[in-house]
């Protein structure tokens, strides 16, 4: 979610024909969102976050982002977003759903190669070191970026008392 909202300020396009060019780059931003997601899971990572917690979590600030930016970054923001989850959905969610509903949905192989157990970064182990300099970089990364782009920020983000242009 962060290296994909991080992208969203990378991308979208502040301009006054910002409306139209913001849908033409948003396929381009759910392609970066599974790329990213990609890279990401391909390096060594532990699972700070319980997973029901990380799933729901997930979701709410899913569903904030596309709440608080200006209409015309909406559909960036929204494609971005779920590319970057996209592979978890189409490889994991049924896994998932049937441990957070208890249910036996069918679980197929998996599609994505950084999935597979030979490309994933995945890591069971109790050692967590790695991974956690990992998740620190990138979420440092981010930061970083958002800094650096604090005025574009503002242009994305609804204000207080600001209708939703
Ligand atoms: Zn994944």
């Amino acid at each position: 979610m962060a290296v994909g909202a991080t992208i969203i300020v990378g991308i979208a396009k502040i301009n006054e024909e910002s409306q139209f060019e913001n849908k033409k780059i948003s396929v381009f931003g759910f392609v970066l969102g599974v790329l990213s997601h990609g890279i990401l899971d391909y390096i060594p990572h532990c699972y700070p976050i319980n997973s029901k917690v990380d799933v729901i979590s997930s979701l709410i600030v899913f569903l904030l982002l596309i709440y608080y930016v200006k209409k015309k970054f909406k559909i960036l923001v929204m494609t971005t977003l779920l590319g970057s989850i996209f592979p978890d959905l189409l490889d994991l969610s049924p896994g998932i759903m049937n441990s957070l509903f208890n249910i036996n949905l069918p679980i197929f192989d998996t599609i994505f190669p950084w999935h597979f157990q030979n490309y994933s970064g995945s890591i069971y182990i109790n050692n967590c070191n790695i991974s956690n300099i990992n998740h620190v970089l990138t979420i440092l990364f981010c930061f970083i970026i958002f800094v650096l782009n604090k005025e574009k920020l503002k242009i994305i983000i609804i204000k207080e008392n600001e209708n939703k242009r």
